[in-house]
């Protein structure tokens, strides 16, 4: 008989697994499914926290970064990576899970339009110039024209992880519940975890890691973003435009979302009304079509102050690992370092040095 406020994973008989992952954001998603193709045993732990970065993301994959248009780390490789992976994934769960959708730019000053056109000239790769300048009349406000980012693809991310949830639960590898650190016993040979005995654990725990006993000390650099979801009945949905801030369709017809704000300093996790106010600001400025918006969400991103993910096992937890620090990319960076993980786990494949938490030796080594 349950007794009262006794966890789900208490009632379990003893469940033995190779790998127990807590988180099944986009890094515990991939790294589960990569260790399904394997055949390998795990347990996922997750709250179904609905204000998980994961949950908030466009899920837009763009090979080109910020003001002075820069091309994205790594995505030379990452873009075939992910369109496979996320192609492969998808057809496990029958759903799609990528698509392809271009960016279309508009400039929001001449200054903008001259630096645009100056990196075409250099060669800058996925930069194009828009043939048909007054295609996009109709729909929006623009006066310094507008530009083409391609390839750019969108990573379903909404249809994708209650799938993956669901065939966790199917499979029986998930419980529901939140993770309790004092329950946590890291021994020679093995962990255990109320139940739960496993090889290894695997922390994907996103912002969760800036306080977890194993990894607090590595330099994490929590980042906010806020987003709204809006109803635009007119818009076509072929493209993503951007103007300061990315507008993207969403999986229900004519709903899209808009973002979103990086901000670095901040005091909790809720939507503001600064943002709230902003972006409907320009939205007025920027649509000549009527709009509606339906939600407003705020996350904050699993930055690290180099801006390079957080992958491996502890160097003196040999028991214990994580695949976090994410920030803005989760949406390529998840699978590409999932998969580099597994491999590590199952193969001693050595992981990308600038993504390997072994180089924060000396750090982990005050833990
Ligand atoms: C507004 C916004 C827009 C974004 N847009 C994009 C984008 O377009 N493209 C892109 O590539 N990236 C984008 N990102 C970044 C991306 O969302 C993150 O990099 C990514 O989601 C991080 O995934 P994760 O699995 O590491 O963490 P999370 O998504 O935080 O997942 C961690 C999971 O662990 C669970 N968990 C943690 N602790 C516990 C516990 N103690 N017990 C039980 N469960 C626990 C949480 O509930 C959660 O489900 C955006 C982020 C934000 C905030």
């Amino acid at each position: 008989m349950k007794r009262e406020n006794e966890p789900a994973a208490i009632n379990k008989a003893q469940i033995d697994v190779e790998y127990l992952i807590l988180g099944q954001g986009l890094c515990g998603t991939f790294l589960s499914y990569y260790l399904k193709k394997e055949n390998r045993s795990f347990l996922v732990i997750d709250n179904n926290d609905d204000a998980a970065p994961s949950k908030i993301a466009a899920g837009i994959i763009n090979p080109v970064t910020g003001r002075r248009m820069v091309t994205t780390w790594m995505i030379e490789e990452l873009l075939p990576f992910v369109w496979h992976a996320y192609t492969q994934i998808g057809q496990l769960l029958d759903i799609t899970a990528i698509s392809q959708r271009n960016i279309i730019d508009f400039f929001p000053s001449p200054q903008m339009l001259e630096a645009f056109r100056k990196r075409i000239q250099e060669s800058a790769p996925y930069l194009y110039s828009f043939p048909e300048q007054n295609h996009f009349n109709n729909l929006f406000q623009y006066d310094f024209g507008c530009g083409e980012i391609r390839p750019v693809y969108t990573a379903h991310t909404e249809r994708l992880l209650p799938a993956w949830r669901q065939l966790l639960k199917n499979d029986e590898c998930l419980l529901e519940e939140d993770f309790d650190h004092n329950h946590l016993r890291v021994k020679e040979d093995k962990i255990e975890y109320k139940g739960i005995r496993a090889d290894k654990i695997i922390f994907c725990d996103g912002v969760n890691g800036f306080v977890n006993p194993y990894f607090r000390l590595l330099p994490f650099a929590p980042n906010k973003g806020e987003a709204l979801i809006v109803q635009i009945p007119d818009l076509p949905d072929q493209f993503i435009y951007k103007k300061g801030m990315l507008l993207t369709p969403l999986q229900e017809k004519d709903v899209f979302w808009i973002g979103s704000s990086y901000e670095w300093n901040f005091t909790d996790a809720n939507p503001t009304r600064k943002f709230l106010d902003s972006t409907q600001h320009l939205l007025k400025e920027w649509l000549k079509i009527p709009f509606k918006i339906l939600d407003h969400k705020a996350g904050i991103r699993p930055a690290t102050l180099e801006r390079r993910p957080f992958a491996g096992i502890h160097p003196f937890h040999r028991r214990v690992g994580i695949l976090n620090g994410m920030g803005t990319k989760g949406c390529s960076l998840a699978p590409f370092f999932a998969k580099q993980l597994v491999d590590h786990l199952l193969y001693q494949e050595p992981l990308q040095a600038d993504a390997d938490i072994s180089r924060y030796h000396k750090i982990l080594a005050r833990n």
